[in-house]
């Protein structure tokens, strides 16, 4: 099976025409979350861009096998091989077990990304249960002769690596300047250079998650469970791999050294990453003082938000970036990003409210579905297929106005393509506009209220006049002995 589908690899640097090998079989894999704190608007981004991608693969009739993993094991504070690992820290201040901790967080994670409709992976698999697996792959590395034990510990002989094979051929980093650019850490004068990374590390004393192996009581290296669990459910050699730009390096380049170093071979066919996303033109972090989860996103309640966001809204404005480029969040954008959202969605549900006016069509709205297939095929370009469906938002509402004329067809064709693109493979959901309902029942509220002090002085006259003009623009109002109801009757 041939598309044209092409996506940009960050292996090579170029926009590449996607053909799986076992076609119509795909496999995907995606780093997934350290399960350790409440999700926040860095995990937005990776698991809606993947979703799209999981996506439109689907539409396209591949049978995607989509695997999203979750750390619960060896992530330590420092990104690098030292410090406390996340998990167990948060155990130890809440005084929970590890698992615990992992439980809360993975429960929290699934609801928040199910708020945003992204689609649940077809495998999830956990760090820890695959410490069997990891250890085989140590093993197997030290056979090989790029890993070396050191008092307990496995770590990955990076020179040795290099002296045959390209140490930084992912991220683009030389190892002369990995020389010149790494600083000795402390604890860390086990290893022959400093950026050789950890396969295995020795638990500590007091390191509450540990498991018995080759070389004494550890825990994996956090680079090492992708690897492992990526392969063991999508081959040896599988297709995409996918993540957060910040994973680049080191994250995914280990990766491809441990897999040649172990299988003989790189596991992944294209690497795809998504850009970052920046807070008012700032990175996201807690000692920034500018962290935000999804909950404090959904309920208005972090400072640098005026109100509470739709969660449709955030994905909207996430795909309204194309996936490789940096995306600035702000109050701002998110208000400019929900006046979009319902925008097109006003458009939608116009729909249902337009009468055909002629029997034949004399628009070409082929043209704009084609459009939107080009933009997908090309690198995924969300942005695009939502500038298109702006288009046809103008053509909706021109409709409405009576000044174009809608076949049945046309009305038909542009559902379907509702459906196709801003439901089935955005993920977008209809929502209608709740801000302006809200605003309405206030505003009717105070009106009729005004008609009541209007009657209760016997004016009924101007109590009349209310009751007439509410009519006119198709509202109806009701006195009952429960006080003055009313509805919409058109
Ligand atoms: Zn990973």
């Amino acid at each position: 099976m041939e598309h044209p589908l092409k996506i940009y690899n960050t292996l090579t640097r170029r926009l590449e025409q996607f053909i799986p090998l076992h076609s119509p079989f795909v496999g995907l894999y995606v780093c997934g979350p350290t399960v350790y704190g409440d999700p926040h608007l860095g995990h937005a981004r990776p698991a809606i861009v993947f979703d799209v991608l999981f996506r439109y693969l689907s539409y396209l009739d591949y049978k995607v096998r989509y695997v999203r993993n979750i750390t619960d094991v060896g992530h330590l504070e420092s990104d690098a091989d030292h410090g406390e690992d996340k998990i167990a820290k948060k155990a130890r201040l809440e005084q929970l077990e590890p698992m615990e901790v992992v439980q809360y967080y993975t429960v929290r994670y699934h609801y928040f990304m199910d708020k945003l409709n992204v689609k649940r992976p077809s495998i999830e698999p956990h760090a820890s249960g695959h410490i069997i697996e990891q250890q085989e792959w140590v093993q197997k590395m030290i056979e090989n002769g790029y890993a070396y034990e050191v008092n307990g510990s496995v770590y990955f002989d990076v020179e040795k690596y290099s002296q045959r094979f390209n140490y930084g051929k992912l991220s683009g980093r030389k190892i002369e300047e990995l020389y010149a650019t790494t600083r000795e850490l402390e604890g860390q004068e086990e290893k022959k250079n400093p950026f050789d990374f950890a396969l295995w590390k020795k638990a500590a004393p007091e390191h509450i998650m540990r498991w018995r192996s080759p070389w004494g009581e550890g825990f994996p290296g956090w680079h090492l469970e992708c690897s492992v669990m990526s392969t063991k459910y999508l081959g040896e050699v599988f297709d995409i791999h996918g993540g957060g730009m910040d994973l680049l390096f080191p994250h995914h380049e280990c990766e491809i050294a441990q897999s040649v170093a172990t299988l003989g071979k790189e596991s992944v066919r294209y690497w795809m990453h998504n850009n970052l996303i920046t807070i008012n033109g700032q990175k996201m972090g807690k000692s920034l003082g500018n962290f935000i989860t999804l909950e404090e996103i959904f309920n208005g309640t972090n400072k640098l938000l005026t109100k509470a966001f739709h969660p449709m809204v955030i994905r909207f404005f996430i795909l309204q970036a194309h996936y490789r480029s940096t995306l600035d969040f702000s109050n701002e954008a998110l208000l400019a990003a929900e006046k979009g959202y319902y925008r097109l969605m006003d458009a939608y549900f116009l729909l249902n409210k337009i009468r055909p006016t002629v029997a034949n069509s004399s628009l070409n709205l082929k043209e704009i579905e084609q459009k939107c297939f080009e933009a997908l095929n090309e690198d995924l370009n969300t942005p695009i297929v939502l500038a298109q469906f702006f288009e046809l938002v103008k053509i909706i509402n021109s409709a409405n106005q009576g000044s174009i004329n809608f076949s049945e067809d046309d009305i038909a064709f542009i559902k379907k393509m509702y459906n196709t693109f801003i439901f089935e493979i955005l993920g977008l959901m209809p929502i209608e506009d709740k801000t302006n309902n809200e605003l309405l029942e206030k505003v009717v509220d105070i009106i009729i209220e005004e008609r009541l002090i209007a009657r209760n002085k016997k004016d009924f006259e101007t109590s009349d006049r209310i009751r007439t003009k509410l009519n006119e623009v198709g509202i109806e109002i009701k006195d009952t002995k429960n006080g003055t109801e009313w509805k919409i009757v058109s």
